[in-house]
């Protein structure tokens, strides 16, 4: 490792890896660095991802997929069944990943874009002149380290600490924080081409439970539920009872607990010298608390904006704000948009969910979107409408 390098990413998540890519393949010399022993595991996630959003940055590899995924099946807390079939949802719906080789893999591209990789190195600290980043202290196997660069990119995931280092407001409410617990499961029945997502407050308290095929008869089983829902019960006993209840013959081969920030993107993403990538950047998707995607795609945003940052010979605040605005473009207004929906939805009780699910059987929609699903169900239910305001 030198002491000196145009970019440190700190964090070898999706987010972390596109940046040290995007700004490697500009010529820069990069620094990725990873605190764990092995990039990818271990896993915190279900590993459900979009076709369309990952062809954008990874060709897809039979590698590191799991599953093809056909069609999503929505059951509402009386057992009401929605199918959004492989039609409806426009024949691309996505694939479960496995992570542990996918982030590896694109750590790889980064590495082969130019980048230099090192694992087992934690950043402990920022070096600040005058207010502005300009790199890094870590520990390396037991040996504290000092690295310059001209930008440090923080993508070290939802608990986050660089973006506090630099100054930064990462403070999650309790209400934009979904806590999660999932099991690997296998033996199991499953649909192994259908994601199955199951609501109602007895399942998941603002949140859902997700049965994501990992294989015929493999799954990741797993619920989120927001810190503002939590009365006493955690999640892990809330997935205990589920998979108790769906599949007692399962056996577990993996427990994750875990955490998605589901606030939208902060208002602040970069300063002097350094940007945030990922969920820490609180990136993911306020709805689904899906972040790899969006996650890849700030990192991709970043490492354009860096490289022209450092090639023209300003890093400062303003200078980096152009990561603000295009990331904002790119991603703020889903993320707002949905930050809307997230709020009435979580607050909808368990009747209302019935009542719609109910109206909705036999409805085929052509192009499934969330907006047409809306109309749809206040076109059918206008008793709804108070509790669903907020969406119309
Ligand atoms: C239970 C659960 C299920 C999920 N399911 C899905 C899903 O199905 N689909 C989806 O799209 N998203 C899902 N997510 C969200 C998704 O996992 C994250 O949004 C995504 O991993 C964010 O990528 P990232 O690169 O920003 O951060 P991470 O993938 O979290 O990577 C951050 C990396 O930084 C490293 N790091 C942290 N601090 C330091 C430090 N000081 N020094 C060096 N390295 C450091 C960490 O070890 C980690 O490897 C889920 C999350 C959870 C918790």
């Amino acid at each position: 490792m030198k002491s000196e390098y145009d970019v440190i990413v700190v964090g070898g998540g999706p987010a972390g890896s596109l940046a040290a890519r995007t700004a490697a393949q500009q010529g820069l010399e990069v620094l990725l660095i990873e605190k764990r022993q092995e990039i990818g595991d271990p896993v915190r996630c279900a590993e459900g991802v979009g076709k369309v959003g990952l062809a954008e940055y990874m060709d897809p590899d039979p590698n590191w997929i799991c599953a093809d995924i056909k069609k999503a099946r929505i059951f509402s807390p009386d057992g009401t069944m929605i199918d959004i079939s492989e039609k409806m949802a426009g024949n691309e719906v996505g694939y479960v990943l496995e992570r542990k080789i996918f982030d590896r893999a694109v750590a790889k591209t980064a590495a082969r874009a130019g980048a230099e990789v090192q694992v087992k190195t934690q950043a402990t600290g920022l070096i600040l002149e005058d207010g502005v980043v300009t790199g890094i202290r870590g520990k390396q196997r037991g040996n504290d380290f000092e690295a310059r660069a001209k930008v440090v990119v923080g993508a070290d995931g939802v608990e986050s600490k660089v973006g506090r280092w630099a100054g930064i407001n990462t403070t999650l409410k309790l209400k934009d924080v979904e806590t999660c617990a999932q099991f690997l499961m296998t033996d199991i029945d499953i649909v192994p081409d259908s994601c199955d997502f199951y609501l109602g407050s007895k399942y998941a308290p603002g949140g859902y439970v997700w049965v994501f095929p990992k294989g015929k008869r493999e799954a990741n089983v797993g619920m989120g539920m927001l810190g503002s829902h939590y009365k006493g019960k955690h999640p892990i006993q809330y997935i205990r009872d589920f998979a108790d209840w769906k599949f007692p013959e399962g056996k577990i081969l993996e427990t994750v607990v875990g955490a998605v920030p589901v606030s939208g993107m902060l208002p602040r993403l970069s300063t002097g010298g350094l940007v945030l990538v990922g969920d820490a950047g609180h990136v993911s998707d306020p709805i689904t608390g899906g972040g790899i995607i969006n996650g890849m795609a700030s990192g991709r945003i970043a490492g354009h904006v860096i490289a022209e940052c450092i090639k023209g010979g300003d890093v400062s605040a303003k200078a980096l704000s152009k990561y603000d605005r295009l990331a904002r473009e790119e991603l703020g207004k889903s993320l707002d948009k949905n930050y809307k929906i997230k709020e009435v939805v979580t607050r909808v009780s368990d009747n209302t969910m019935n009542v719609v699910a109910h109206s909705l059987q036999g409805v085929e929609f052509e192009n499934f979107t969330i907006p047409k699903l809306v109309k749809e169900i206040v076109t059918r239910n206008p008793g709804v409408i108070k509790e669903l305001a907020g969406l119309i």
